[in-house]
Parts: structure tokens; C-alpha cells; sequence
């Protein structure tokens, strides 16, 4: 039986999620990546405990995370049950939908028959009552946005979602999102962006509209699926994502240009006591705009290091304008 470490709180920061009430972990945990029905089970169920353990209190999902599509609900369902089920008050949980899930024309993008009933699977596959926060995953270009935020904020009148948010959504696309659910009398609560040294759009009008409307930010794949680590420096390590069946981070994204950065960039990370992995994380929150890193881990050291990495001190100008220097190499 788990139980869970009784200093769990004790040294996790967490933040306001924009202008809510409520409070996210600096760090979070996706289940995108090894958490599916092809990885293994008691692997991702120790990084989960571990990372609650560790005060992690907010775990990352989306109807589509496997592979299969759907698994990672599903195991995030049986972790509960097994493990976390005690704890649920104190767990926040997401899911999503935006991207194909099941054939026909009810199975992606941005309808309401779609948002509803990807919803009511998701709950099912985590055996929940309701998601803590509840995602449009992508815009839809053919659907109007009133009906995609009418459908979340139906969907939070049921009680199948406290809070509700947006990812992926370009700057204006998010405010007119924003502004409409607002008048329904559901504010968006988070939007859920890449962000990390190597991908900055965010910086070019979306923090401003976010800041505007009192929206928080979790930034997805703070490491870039892992360039922004150690794991690649020295060629590339054969159980990396990178060496794996993923076709969301190939060796062409590992450009001889983009590893020469990654080395100088885990020089400063060196010259700081870090790693590599934790620079990049102390890099996105620094300054405070950002809510959460929303990191993946396929082992629980990376999740310890994550964790770590948050006693690091702020980045000084120097260092900032150090990592400028090479980010425009
Ligand atoms: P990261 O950028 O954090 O990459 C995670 C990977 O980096 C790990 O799987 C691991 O790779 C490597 N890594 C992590 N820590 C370390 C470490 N300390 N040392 C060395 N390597 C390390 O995030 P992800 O790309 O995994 O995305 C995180 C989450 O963001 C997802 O799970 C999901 O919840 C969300 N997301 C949302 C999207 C959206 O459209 N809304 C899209 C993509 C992600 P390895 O496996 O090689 O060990």
C-alpha cells in the first residue's frame, strides 16, 4: 500500500494561476510520453508516486496520450486506483481534446458533440467524476469559437470540469477566446504553450494577453522534448526519445548547429552547480510569468532534477544576456 511522504509540501513552490484561486506546483508532470499501454506500467506508476512525493500535485493528460491513444488515461486510472485514489483532493488533473481521437467527423478538432463526448471518455478511461482542468487542445478554424466555449463551459455546469483553459491558441485567437468565456461566466483559467529557450514564440504577444486577461501559463515541453538536457551531448542515448519509436523528436531535429548551443548552454548550467536539464527549467520560470514547467520524465531522477532545480538561484542579467548570446548564435 502507498502512502504518501508525509513532508510532501515542505519544499515545493507553488504559483497562482493567473488571477484564480488556485495555486499550481512550479513543476508538473506530463503523462505524453511514457505512459502508455506500450511502456511500462510500474515505471510510470513510480515516477507518478515519486513525483507526488515530491509535491507535485498537478499531472497532465489528454484523451489522445498513449500510445494507443486513450492508454495513458487509462494507466493514470489504474495509478489512481492503486495509489493516488486517497489523495484526490489534493491532486489537480487535466485532460484534453483538439486532436483526432476517433474516426468520423465527431473525433477532433472543436465541436461541442466532440468536447462532450471525448470528456465523458476520458472520465471513464481515469474512472474520475470530474478533471480539474479541463483543455481545448488546438483552434479550430471551421468551428466558432462560441461553441467551442460553450461546450467547456457546459461542461464545468455539469461538475466534469472545475477550471477550463486553452493550448495552442495564437495570441488573439486567445483573447477572443478568453473574452467570450468570461461573459459566460467561466474565465479560462491556464493556457498551455511550448515554451523553452529553443521556442519563444509565446514572448511575441501571447504573455501580454495572457498577463492582460489574468491567465496563467504552463509551459509544455520546457526541455524540448529533451534537446535542452544532457541526453544528447555525446551522441544519442539509446534509450532517449530520440533512439525510440516516438515520431515527435527525430535525430534531424539534433542538428550538429542546435547540439553546439546545447554544450555552451550546459557550460553556464556547469558554471551554476546545474544540469543542463535544470537551466532550462530555472530559464522558463524565470521572472515569474510562467505558472508551471509542465516537464516529461522517463525515469524518476529526471523528476528528482526537476525538482531540484527550482532551490537554484534566480538567473542573474549576466547569465541572461550570456544565454542570449548563444541562443542567437
Ligand atoms: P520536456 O521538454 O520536459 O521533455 C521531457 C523529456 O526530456 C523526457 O522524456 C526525457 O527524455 C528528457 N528529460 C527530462 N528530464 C531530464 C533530465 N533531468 N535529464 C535528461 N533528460 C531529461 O517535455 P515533453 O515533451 O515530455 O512534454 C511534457 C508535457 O507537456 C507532456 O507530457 C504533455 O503533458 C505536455 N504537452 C502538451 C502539448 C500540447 O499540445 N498541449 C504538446 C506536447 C506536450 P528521455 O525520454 O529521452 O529520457
Amino acid at each position: 500500500m502507498y502512502t504518501a511522504n508525509p513532508e510532501r509540501y515542505d519544499t515545493m513552490k507553488f504559483n497562482r494561476t493567473g488571477r484564480s484561486g488556485l495555486l499550481l506546483p512550479a513543476i508538473s508532470l506530463g503523462l505524453w510520453h511514457n505512459f502508455g499501454g506500450n511502456d511500462v506500467f510500474e515505471n510510470g506508476r513510480a515516477m507518478v508516486r515519486r513525483a507526488f512525493d515530491l509535491g507535485i500535485t498537478h499531472f497532465d493528460l489528454a484523451n489522445n496520450y498513449g500510445p494507443p491513444a486513450g492508454s495513458a488515461e487509462e494507466s493514470f486510472g489504474q495509478m489512481l486506483k492503486k495509489d493516488l485514489a486517497p489523495y484526490r483532493d489534493e491532486l489537480i488533473i487535466s485532460s484534453k481534446a483538439g486532436y483526432y481521437m476517433w474516426p468520423g467527423p465527431y473525433g477532433e478538432w472543436g465541436s461541442k458533440k466532440y468536447l462532450v463526448s471525448s470528456l465523458d471518455q476520458s472520465l471513464k478511461r481515469m474512472g474520475l467524476d470530474y478533471v480539474d482542468i479541463y483543455y481545448h487542445h488546438r483552434p479550430d478554424p471551421n468551428t466558432p469559437l462560441e461553441e467551442t466555449m460553450s461546450a467547456l463551459d457546459l461542461l464545468v455546469r455539469q461538475g466534469k470540469a472545475l477550471y477550463v483553459g486553452l493550448s495552442n491558441y495564437r495570441p488573439e485567437e486567445a483573447r477572443e477566446a478568453a473574452q467570450i468565456l468570461r461573459r459566460l461566466g467561466t474565465p479560462c483559467l491556464i493556457h498551455q504553450p511550448n515554451y523553452s529557450m529553443m521556442s519563444r514564440w509565446i514572448e511575441d504577444g501571447l504573455q501580454d494577453v495572457l498577463e492582460e486577461e489574468g491567465i496563467g501559463t504552463i509551459a509544455f515541453s520546457p526541455l524540448q522534448k529533451g534537446i535542452l538536457t544532457d541526453r544528447y551531448l555525446n551522441g544519442i542515448a539509446a534509450d532517449s526519445r530520440a533512439a525510440g519509436p516516438s515520431v515527435f523528436l527525430s535525430e534531424k531535429e539534433l542538428t550538429p548547429e542546435v547540439l553546439a548551443k546545447v554544450g555552451k548552454l550546459n557550460e553556464i548550467a556547469a558554471a551554476r552547480g546545474q544540469k543542463m536539464s535544470q537551466l532550462a527549467l530555472s530559464w522558463v520560470l524565470r521572472g515569474g510569468k510562467v505558472t508551471s514547467a509542465l516537464i516529461g520524465a522517463s525515469k524518476i531522477s529526471q523528476i528528482e532534477d526537476a525538482v531540484a532545480s527550482l532551490n537554484a538561484p534566480e538567473l542573474s542579467a549576466e547569465e541572461l544576456e550570456q544565454i542570449e548570446t548563444i541562443l542567437r548564435g
